[in-house]
């Protein structure tokens, strides 16, 4: 019998973690890259926290290590975007523009985005001074001033994590009113080291470059009730306006919750759909690490790989069961 071909979706520390896997368990894996291979870690700079990297590790540089040993075990890259899927059959089709492809499991690890402001600087100064993720870059903020953007349940937190690193941290939020609960606001507003900044926004990111080095300076603010607006030095401006799940093309077949994530089975990466399965960012709002994205990457090609033998197993069940009825009839 043929190999079977497991298509994985995303090229995140999921989607590799579940190549290395499922390779290794001898499925013919396919990986498409699509459009930012190596995914959110390849805007990162430093990586301190993903273990087995005693000195830390450029994000770039470790997602070039993931594809490196799935290659190792077969795993092939494809460098498309998957634009449409459709589960309705197997083997699944999954296309990239009008290119078609199929599988017989599919791993969905297309990860989440942080939104952004998309303001003047931000992208400019993106991992020079500009970070979507405290518990990934707040160390390099030790005993310096610095500012979260938001006024939900993630911009408190980050907040609070923050405290343990920089001197000063403070949260600008465009209104008054706060999304996050009100346990969180109440630790934020309690915690000596956090300030508040309301009805404002971020206009501006400002910094400069000497031999080469980027390195933010400052934010213009605008205080959106009176129009005033203001420079204000800062090291470091964390934005916490919420994350969108890549889950766009999967809406018509998966359920998800109210946000976009997909919704998997209890403890596994088992989705609404049996052969299909997802791992990473794309199903979790909550903890969003690399490593726990490789884990549950990881996951997903046990689950997957499992689904492939008991679905082999019945198929050939089945053709026992029809030999024997055709025996029957004959
Ligand atoms: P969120 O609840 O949607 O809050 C986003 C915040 O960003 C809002 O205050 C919003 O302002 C602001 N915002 C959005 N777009 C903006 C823009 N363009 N410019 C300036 N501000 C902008 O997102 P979240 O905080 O990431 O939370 C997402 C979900 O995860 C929530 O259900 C939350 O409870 C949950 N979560 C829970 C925990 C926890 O329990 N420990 C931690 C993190 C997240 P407005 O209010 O004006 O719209």
């Amino acid at each position: 019998m043929s190999a079977k071909t497991v298509a994985i979706i995303g090229s995140g520390p999921a989607g590799f973690t579940a190549a290395i896997y499922a390779a290794r368990a001898m499925l013919r894996t396919i990986i498409f890259e699509g459009n930012q291979p190596g995914g959110q870690l390849m805007i990162t700079t430093e990586v301190e926290n993903y273990p087995g990297f005693e000195d830390g590790i450029l994000g770039p540089e470790l997602m070039e290590k993931f594809r490196k040993q799935a290659h190792r075990f077969g795993a092939e890259s494809i460098y498309e975007y998957i634009t449409e899927v459709d589960f309705s059959r197997r083997p699944f089709i999954l296309r990239a523009g009008n290119k078609e492809y199929t599988a017989d499991a599919v791993i969905i690890a297309t990860g989440a985005s942080a939104k952004l402001l998309g303001v003047p600087g931000e992208q400019e100064y993106m991992g020079y001074g500009v970070s979507t993720c405290a518990t990934c870059d707040g160390f390099f903020f030790r005993d310096q001033d610095v500012i979260v953007v938001g006024g939900g349940d993630s911009a408190m937190e980050e907040a609070l994590y923050l405290t343990h690193h920089a001197r000063s941290v403070t949260i600008v939020h465009r209104r008054d009113q706060f999304r996050a609960s009100k346990i969180m606001l109440k630790r934020a507003q309690e915690n000596p080291k956090i300030q508040f900044i309301l009805n404002t926004i971020v206009t501006e990111f400002l910094g400069e470059s000497s031999d080469g080095v980027k390195k933010l300076k400052a934010v213009r603010l605008r205080n959106v009730q009176t129009g005033e607006e203001w420079i204000k030095e800062i090291d470091g401006v964390f934005i916490a306006i919420g994350h969108k799940p890549n889950t766009e093309i999967f809406r018509p077949w998966l359920e998800m919750d109210d946000q976009g994530y997909i919704l998997t089975r209890g403890k596994t990466t088992y989705t609404n759909i049996p052969g299909v399965f997802a791992a990473g960012d794309v199903q979790d709002p909550r903890y969003r690490q690399a490593v726990t994205a490789a884990g549950s990457g990881c996951m997903a090609a046990i689950d997957a790989s499992r689904w492939l033998e008991e679905a082999d197993f019945e198929a050939s069940s089945e053709t026992a069961a029809d030999q024997q009825t055709q025996s029957v009839s004959s």
